[in-house]
């Protein structure tokens, strides 16, 4: 799969619970290194799961590849002039891999905008079906960029997909009322109340919604890799979405109606069901299987939910006891994996650890030590 392989590099797989989406319910595999991550899912989805679960929705799956033409003369009359080429350039696109066409996607249609007074960029939308779709889109790119050097005698600067997939969006919703949030004994609506005005700020302040959004990736990322797809690509997309409107925001929103909690998230999941790496990896298609599902979109539905229950699962976390306490063990026991516990030591010292209220490397090293004389 790479160059200059030496070994491989694993990480630890865990399934998170609870996942009710479109009254359909759902183990969801996750590949990821950080501790709690798993936990937090399985909380946040429990919750949503007894308010009834996700509703999830996808658009269309439309992938945009972007043929930079550079030195332009006049934009105008060259964006007259592709204007008059469309229907041909769109089934160039096609014929360059027309088994896509074959299974009913394709090129859709094409957009041009001038970036500057000499760059003028093309997009093509192009429907992926099943894939992601970055390498057949490129090759797309590549036959419509040649042909508009031919006719068009038009400097192409760069053919290449644009990870910005506004036109492959994911949509889940939930709405919690507000009993389900109580804890503690502090009232569910005071509870909800705090995550809907936490929900505001990360739609204020981009410091806190860069974290915000992190949160949401950590559930995202880890079934983007079990279910075999690029996550740098979906990171991208996402991020570039979260500053759609000229300010980096949120993903998610929360808010208050009638006694609930109504969360939502929205973002690009230009994720595959085949392609890429997902047919090469033997584990990919044994997650496809325990996932029980059969389409790209599906995909997208799971993954979308988890952002937004690792979101919630967060908040209610931070609005409460705080994001430390819960976590708190999971994230010693990694402190005393790394100090060289083993697995036959590794409960006995984050007991003493928390005892002596010790939260670092070097207590974790001493205590090791001391349990082991
Ligand atoms: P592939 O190159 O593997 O192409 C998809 C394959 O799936 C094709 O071979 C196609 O077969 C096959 N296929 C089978 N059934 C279907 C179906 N129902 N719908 C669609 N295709 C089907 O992968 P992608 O083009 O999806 O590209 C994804 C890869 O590209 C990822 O590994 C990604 O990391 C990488 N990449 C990402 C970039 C980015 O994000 N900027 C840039 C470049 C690469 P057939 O040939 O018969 O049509």
């Amino acid at each position: 799969m790479i160059e200059n392989y030496i070994t491989d590099y694993s990480y630890p797989e865990g399934i998170a619970f609870h996942y009710l989406v479109n009254n359909k319910d759902y183990l969801v595999p996750m590949v990821t290194e950080e501790p709690s991550v798993i936990a937090a899912s399985s909380h946040g989805a429990s919750i949503i799961a007894k308010a009834g679960g996700f509703v999830a929705s996808t658009s269309e799956r439309l992938m945009i590849g972007q043929i930079i033409l550079e030195n332009v003369e006049d934009s105008k009359k060259l964006i007259l002039e592709i204007k008059e080429l469309t229907k041909n350039l769109l089934s160039v696109a096609d014929r360059a891999h027309p088994s896509l066409k074959r299974r009913g996607g394709g090129a859709r249609w094409l957009k041009t905008r001038i970036l500057a007074k000499d760059l003028v960029a093309i997009d093509i939308a192009i429907d992926v079906q099943e894939a992601m779709g970055a390498n057949m889109i490129n090759t797309m790119l590549e036959a419509v960029a040649k042909k508009l050097e031919e006719v068009l005698n038009q400097q192409v600067l760069m053919s290449i997909l644009s990870n910005y997939a506004t036109e492959c969006l994911a949509r889940t919703t939930c709405k919690i009322p507000f009993e389900l949030l109580s804890r503690n004994g502090i009232a569910g609506e005071i509870i909800a109340k705090k995550i809907a005005q936490a929900g505001r700020v990360a739609q204020l302040d981009t410091y806190r919604a860069a974290t915000h959004n992190k949160g949401i990736m950590n559930g995202i990322d880890a079934v983007v890799m079990a279910s075999g797809n690029d996550w740098r690509a979906i990171e991208s997309g996402a991020h570039a979405y979260a500053a759609r409107n000229g300010q980096y925001r949120g993903l998610s929103t929360w808010k208050l109606s009638g006694g609930y909690l109504i969360g939502e998230l929205e973002l690009p999941l230009p994720v595959g069901f085949v392609g890429g790496s997902i047919g090469i990896v033997p584990l990919v298609s044994i997650n496809q299987k325990l996932m029980k599902i059969t389409s790209a979109r599906e995909l997208e539905s799971i993954i979308v939910s988890v952002g937004l229950a690792q979101n919630l699962a967060a908040l209610l976390a931070l609005v409460s006891e705080g994001i430390q306490k819960g976590h708190m063990r999971l994230q010693l026991k990694s402190l005393v994996i790394a100090a060289g516990a083993d697995a036959t030591e590794e409960d006995a010292i984050v007991d003493r650890m928390l005892q002596e209220g010790k939260r670092d490397a070097d207590s974790a090293k001493k205590i090791l030590r001391d349990y082991r004389k």
